[in-house]
């Protein structure tokens, strides 16, 4: 097993040697399957909007609203448990509200902590997203610090399955558009139908209906760099 001794670095937890990235969701965060959230809409017609509580077995516990949390653009967010370091790391899975945090608030995605204000912050991005005019963007993937630059290029698992990556340094980007399952009532069944892993751009009308997962930004004004790998060898598990 390879260990880097990142622990020391960065301040993360890690499992099997590998830095865990402040995004990642952890299996200890999961909401049990059988407690599956249950999305329903309240209010009159036009100007009802969505909803969510928790199911236990087959019967709705309409007491517990354990996942409604609207944040100041009046989005639903799926919340799920935030016990960061315990179970084992999932690590293609983000963690939207910490990826909130990162995204809003300026912080690395690795370590989790906040940019100097006033800096520029530097994004790890697919090259394929950036525009070859280097015009305005939008991207899901919340900031790298300079001290976690080398371990994102050497840990992502994304990363290590995708061919080219730049780093793109910005003084300036905002939020526009979210990731999110829609809830909609059918008129005729009443029923409500999902349309899940949607984007839509802040101030949409279907957001109403909306559990958002996570926030893209639009990145403009930037520089872009190669990401250049470094000749870190796998050894042993592989996350
Ligand atoms: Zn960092």
């Amino acid at each position: 097993m390879t260990d880097i001794g990142l622990h020391s670095v960065t301040g993360r937890p890690t499992w099997r040697g590998l830095v865990v990235p402040y995004l990642t969701v952890w299996s200890g965060e999961q909401i049990d399957l059988t407690k599956r959230p249950f999305a329903y809409l309240t209010g009159d017609d036009g100007r009802e909007r969505l909803s969510i509580a928790h199911t236990e077995g087959s019967a709705l516990a309409a007491d517990r609203v354990l996942l409604e949390q609207r944040d100041g653009f009046g989005l639903l967010w799926f919340s799920g448990l935030n016990n960061p370091g315990v179970g084992e790391p999932l690590w293609a899975q983000v963690h939207g509200l910490r990826q909130r945090e990162c995204m809003v608030g300026r912080h690395c995605q690795v370590c989790g902590n906040p940019f100097p204000s006033g800096r520029p912050v530097t994004f790890l991005v697919p090259e394929q997203d950036v525009p070859k005019d280097c015009g305005p963007f939008e991207t899901p993937h919340p900031p790298v610090c300079d001290t976690c630059r080398p371990w994102s290029l050497m840990q992502c698992p994304h990363l290590r399955e995708q061919a080219t990556f730049v780093w793109v340094t910005a003084r300036a980007y905002r939020p526009t558009s979210v990731l999110a399952d829609l809830y909609i009532r059918d008129r005729q069944t009443l029923g409500i139908s999902e349309d899940l892993g949607v984007t839509l751009p802040l101030g949409h009308d279907l957001l109403r209906y909306a559990v958002v997962k996570q926030l893209l930004v639009t990145i403009r004004g930037y520089t872009v760099e190669r990401a250049q790998r470094t000749g870190f060898a796998w050894q042993g598990d592989r996350p």
